[in-house]
């Protein structure tokens, strides 16, 4: 894809940057030390930005590399620059760094910063065992295990140098209060992600925090090499403590100086812990700790507030971090008890501590990611209702919207702009409408064989494996001759997230008599492509996962063939890229009020792929009276809200029979009235990516976050939201 129209031009060498953490490739120097320069100033006029995970896989957006590749460099003479040229056309294109939406929306979130040159800065670990990886077998189901990648070899990311001797790795040295008033210094490295804009003139670092030193101990250890790691409670309660704790060493030993942190959901929330305890020694000293009054303690927390910002992601139990009183006591200190007593306190549970009333109590703002999610946040924290915002989700237009697409979108005059200002996909004319739509057709037909041959791919090489494993292919299709596998063309419905309970990826096979039924009576094929994984401690997301599997020959034997449905191993941002463009429809099938926003369907919409959804999350304001997509199933107020998971809770009978209705006014759309179909794809481009992209996003954040920034940047933001307001909306 050529994302380059305005030329960035000027010779390689220039791409090679440094400063006194090292030296780096991606941006030219000048670029290097302006950015580097607005994040150390005294002033402390930008943003760090804290997540547990953050999603940016190389493959699926990597502005260093297409300039390479446009400009066809593949070597040079200096082996300096020729070491640097290779890791980046040929090096890994994997950082699984992140299980699913939060960390997909942290790294759109920071590209779109990036492209916009806000000035912000990213704080997260670095997990050398990634999340896990995901093999199936249809007997079992999901096998996890350790994901083998190498930071050392991956490109955009540098582990910074000790600038006192730099052929040593920077050494952060952060306390941990183990039950003693004398912290125990744990020691971490830093590698630096380039999180580099489209045009190569900015960027915001993202600092991963690399704890897994030869020497370190196994409490350490353990928490550090793989995110969401749940084997204990203790291994999870440190690993949000290496997040927190981090933060602030960080920021000193690098010398940046943001005045405001956020915090993506609240797993870094101990960061809060480390403030107040400095604001209470900058007041009253190291020696009065004992002596303070609990007024005192609250008045620091309140000074520490008007530091943080705060995003709640979910209402899901999971989501939020408890940890016993007693758990709590053997890793923090009499003073951080303290804190906790008076600020972590659970209203219903009193011997936990509640990280989310937590967050609630401690920052300057918070929002929720869609309408409907701020109306049951409020809900699910009354007493905080009144500071509850909205701001809805977005995706990074330039990460999803695939080449065959952008390349149509190049050719209409008025999406001249479509790259820096998604917003222009609202000015499209009828007549413009008219030539894109063929165009569109034509990109949407490649799109679909791509995918449809990298299914067929996969059914082949899990058949050769049968034979040199023990694993049992996940799938039926491919224990059939080849001549029954994938046809483009046909009706092709998506669906792939992480398998939760509540996110109800067997919804539609609640009937599978039904729906085979529903497929012979129109005599029309339909193929159904599954992706995604189950959280390893997760017992019933997995069995839904292995229901999937089940389901296959069922439906291929009940529908004579015209249903097919198939599971797609090993779901990252690579596979969902392939699949939202891909596809004929996205589905989205959770229990309402439970998908906070959901984002997979706005990747799709920026293809124009319609989605097929329950009205929660972000489709409550991205289905425009049909416009755009379906809606079935349960739809009630936010006040009715069940927001149980158990699973006679979930809705099953009532919202499958409610897809199954809506299903053959579908397929006909698509076979008999295919430019009607064409339409409900042009009203995504037109309705929903001017909305559901985190440019937009992004400029709703910095209204919050009180940055002085130059004119141009103020006028683009303000033009952002003149366009939509997340929190004008109020629910039906
Ligand atoms: C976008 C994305 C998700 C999030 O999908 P939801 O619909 O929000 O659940 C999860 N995993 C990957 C790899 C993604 O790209």
């Amino acid at each position: 894809m050529d994302i380059y129209p305005s030329g960035s031009s000027f010779p390689i060498e220039q791409l090679i940057c440094a400063n006194r953490f090292g030296t780096f490739f991606g941006v030219p120097q000048h670029v290097f030390d302006r950015v580097w320069g607005q994040l150390t100033r005294p002033d402390g006029n930008s943003i760090a930005y804290v997540s547990m995970e953050i999603g940016a896989d190389p493959d699926v957006l990597h502005p260093v590399r297409d300039w390479l590749e446009q400009k066809r460099i593949k070597g040079h003479a200096n082996p300096r620059i020729d070491g640097f040229v290779r890791k980046y056309i040929f090096g890994p294109r994997k950082i699984p760094n992140y299980s699913g939406g939060l960390g997909v929306l942290a790294g759109d979130t920071l590209k779109s910063f990036a492209d916009m040159h806000v000035p912000v800065l990213a704080i997260s670990l670095l997990y050398r065992e990634g999340y896990f990886s995901q093999i199936v077998d249809s007997k079992i189901g999901q096998i996890d295990y350790a994901t083998r990648w190498t930071p050392e070899s991956t490109p955009t990311l540098f582990q910074l140098r000790n600038p006192e001797a730099p052929d040593q790795p920077l050494v952060l040295e952060i306390p941990f209060y183990n039950g003693q008033l004398n912290p125990t210094v744990v020691k971490a490295h830093v590698w630096m992600k380039l999180e580099i804009a489209a045009e190569l003139d900015s960027f915001v670092p993202e600092f991963l925090i690399d704890y897994s030193l030869p020497d370190a101990p196994l409490w350490v250890t353990e928490p550090a090499y793989q995110l969401y790691n749940a084997k204990s409670v203790i291994i999870k309660a440190n690993q949000r403590r290496m997040l927190g704790f981090a933060i602030l060493p960080l920021l000193e030993t690098l010398g940046c100086t943001p005045r405001t942190i956020h915090l993506n959901e609240q797993h870094g929330i101990t960061v809060t812990l480390s403030l107040i305890l400095q604001e209470l020694h900058d007041t009253f000293g190291e020696a009065a700790l004992d002596q303070i009054a609990d007024a005192d303690i609250l008045a620091a927390a309140e000074r520490v507030s008007r530091k943080i910002v705060y995003t709640i992601h979910t209402p899901v139990k999971a989501g939020h971090d408890r940890f016993s009183r007693e758990l709590y006591s053997g890793i923090s200190h009499g003073a951080f008890q303290r804190i906790l007593n008076l600020l972590a306190h659970d209203e219903d549970e009193s011997h936990e501590y509640n990280f989310t009333a937590m967050a609630m109590r401690i920052n300057r703002a918070v929002n929720s990611v869609s309408r409907l999610h701020r109306d049951v946040t409020r809900k699910q924290f009354p007493a905080f209702a009144d500071k509850i915002k909205a701001i809805t989700n977005g995706v990074h237009h330039l990460t999803w919207i695939s080449a065959q697409r952008a390349a149509c979108f190049d050719r209409i005059p008025s999406l001249r702009a479509w790259r820096t200002d998604p917003s222009c996909f609202g000015a499209i004319t009828g007549q413009e409408a008219a030539a894109l739509a063929p165009m569109l057709d034509a990109a949407w037909r490649t799109d679909n064989r791509l995918l449809i041959d990298y299914a067929n791919a996969m059914l082949k090489s899990h058949r050769e494996q049968m034979v040199e494993t023990w694993i049992d292919p996940p799938n039926h299709l491919s224990s059939l001759p080849e001549a029954e596998w994938f046809r483009p063309g046909v009706f092709t419905i998506g669906f792939a997230r992480r398998f939760s309970t509540y996110k109800r990826a067997d919804l539609i096979f609640d009937d599978i008599c039904r729906l085979a039924d529903i497929l012979i009576a129109l005599n029309r094929p339909v193929n159904f492509l599954f992706a995604g994984k189950a959280h390893p401690a997760d017992e019933p997301g997995k069995s839904v996962l292995k229901l999937i599997l089940d389901n296959q020959e069922e439906l291929y034997v009940r529908s004579r063939g015209l249903g097919k449905l198939v599971f797609i191993p090993g779901y990252d941002m690579q596979i969902a890229k392939l699949m939202v463009s891909g596809v004929h429809a996205w589905l989205n099938s959770p229990k309402r009020p439970l998908e906070a926003s959901g984002t997979s369907g706005m990747k799709a919409a920026m293809n124009g792929v319609p989605n097929i959804s329950i009205m929660d999350g972000w489709w409550v304001e991205g289905y425009h009276g049909g416009q755009t997509g379906w809606k079935f199933g349960y739809e009630g107020p936010v006040e009715d809200a069940d927001l149980s998971e158990a699973p006679d809770a979930l809705l099953y009978t009532e919202d499958a029979a409610a897809f199954y209705q809506i299903l053959p006014a579908i397929l006909e759309s698509f076979y008999d009235r295919p430019e009607s179909y064409l339409e409900c794809a042009l009203n995504n481009l037109r309705l929903n990516i001017p909305i559901f992209n985190t440019h937009r996003m992004a400029a709703e954040y910095v209204a919050q976050y009180g940055l002085r920034l130059p004119r141009e940047l103020e006028e683009s933001i303000a033009r952002f939201r003149r366009l939509y307001q997340s929190e004008e909306g109020t629910m039906p």
